[in-house]
């Protein structure tokens, strides 16, 4: 048994729509245990950074501004094989790609607009947990 910790954030678009609890249930019946969460506005500079990795991408400007566009959810998310198992109920990144019943497929507006962000790998995973959150603020 692996009990990893995952990054998560609930995007604009999804607070928007009050479906903050929403999400948080179907997070919580994968058994994954929100550890850490806070609302904030991400400056243009924060999405900038956090999303260096994709900033030759034709998209990189438009999904930093959809990102600083209004209030997210940051959160820790923790359980076994924690990353995998977020990325499996989030969906594909398309939702008209995403699988029935996962996150994106049910509540994701575009490809861009598409819920909700988790951690490709526990390497990134801990770089982002640590861009957001200190050690003080995730009690698991
Ligand atoms: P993820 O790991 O499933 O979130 O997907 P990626 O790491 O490939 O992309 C990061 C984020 O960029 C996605 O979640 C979308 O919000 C956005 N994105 C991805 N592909 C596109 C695209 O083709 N156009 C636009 N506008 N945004 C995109």
């Amino acid at each position: 048994m692996t009990i990893q910790r995952t990054f998560s954030i609930l995007k604009p678009d999804a607070t928007r729509r009050n479906l903050t609890g929403t999400i948080n249930a179907k997070i919580e019946s994968a058994n994954l245990r929100i550890i850490a969460q806070k609302r904030l506005k991400l400056s243009l500079a924060q999405a900038q950074a956090f999303y260096t990795v994709h900033a030759e991408r034709a998209f990189f400007g438009e999904l930093c501004q959809f990102m600083t566009s209004g209030p997210v959810v940051a959160q820790v998310l923790e359980g076994e094989n924690a990353v995998a198992n977020y990325r499996d109920i989030m969906g594909a990144t398309n939702p008209a790609n995403a699988a029935e019943g996962t996150i994106r497929r049910e509540f994701a507006e575009s490809i861009e607009a598409n819920s909700v962000h988790g951690s490709d790998s526990p390497e990134n995973a801990a770089k982002e947990i640590s861009f957001f959150f200190s050690d003080l603020e995730i009690v698991g």
